[in-house]
């Protein structure tokens, strides 16, 4: 059985307090009301993270993600942050390759590649993302762009390695927009990401991996999308910033 996890992006939002507050929340919803394995990850910025983990404490299907790391391991680069300080505040997962930081921040494959052997290097899981823009899905080039993307961030890897990475399908179309990719089209592409891991590392592995859906989900279409045979969690953004909302998606998992 492959893991479902849920992680919450919450993105540049919310000030420490508010930040501490919604993961309290959070965190005493999922206690008392969440009563499958789904594993629950918060992401809050940098800056949260350490006080974030000190709420979880050892709450075995609660952990801590950050949004983004560096690709080295410490020295003279001002303003970054390595994924070897973020495992020393208690993150167990990181986001690599967000849609926003590709488009913002011009991340590339190459890059991400390096990210993610960071991530690895250091214990914790990568959340690698990949999806296809409006005018790729358009012209009908989004499985090319999502096979690229996915081969080049994660290919490099061994069968062994590549056990500890998740893959959130986002398609960057429906993230932020309100507008979510139908069930049919979420799982077609999800389907398809398997079968590229299961020709690379064969069909054990990639019955493991666990890929989440993101981009706009929300209480009243998670069931149907987390009802998906590939689908095995989700990647959430708005909704995760209102404890409500987050923890009815969680119960959507199952
Ligand atoms: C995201 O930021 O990864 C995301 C999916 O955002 P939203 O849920 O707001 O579309």
């Amino acid at each position: 059985m492959r893991k479902k996890i849920i992680a919450g992006n919450w993105k540049m939002n919310k000030s420490f307090q508010e930040g501490l507050d919604l993961s309290s929340e959070i965190i005493n919803m999922v206690r008392d009301e969440v009563h499958t394995a789904t594993q629950v990850v918060l992401c809050p910025p940098f800056t949260h993270l350490n006080a974030v983990a000190g709420l979880i404490g050892n709450a075995v299907n609660m952990s801590t993600g950050a949004q983004n790391c560096y690709t080295e391991t410490s020295g003279a680069y001002t303003g970054e942050v390595s994924a070897a300080i973020l495992k020393s505040v208690g993150c167990s997962y990181i986001i690599v390759g967000h849609s926003e930081r590709r488009q913002y921040f011009a991340e590339k494959n190459a890059t991400l590649a390096k990210k993610t052997d960071a991530v690895l290097a250091n214990g914790m899981n990568p959340i690698y993302c990949c999806g296809e823009t409006l005018d790729e899905r358009n012209s009908e080039k989004h499985f090319e762009v999502i096979k690229s993307q996915v081969s080049e961030g994660l290919f490099h890897l061994s069968g062994e390695a590549f056990g500890n990475v998740v893959i959130a399908y986002e398609p960057v179309w429906a993230i932020g927009t309100g507008v979510t990719a139908s069930t049919a089209q979420a799982q077609e592409v999800h389907a398809f990401i398997r079968g590229l891991v299961s020709e690379k590392y064969g069909i054990e592995v990639a019955n493991n991996l666990t890929i989440q859906y993101g981009g706009s989900v929300k209480p009243d279409n998670a069931v149907e999308l987390f009802s998906q045979p590939d689908i095995d969690g989700g990647l959430i953004g708005g909704a995760a910033l209102q404890s409500r909302s987050f923890v009815d998606i969680v119960k959507a998992m199952n």
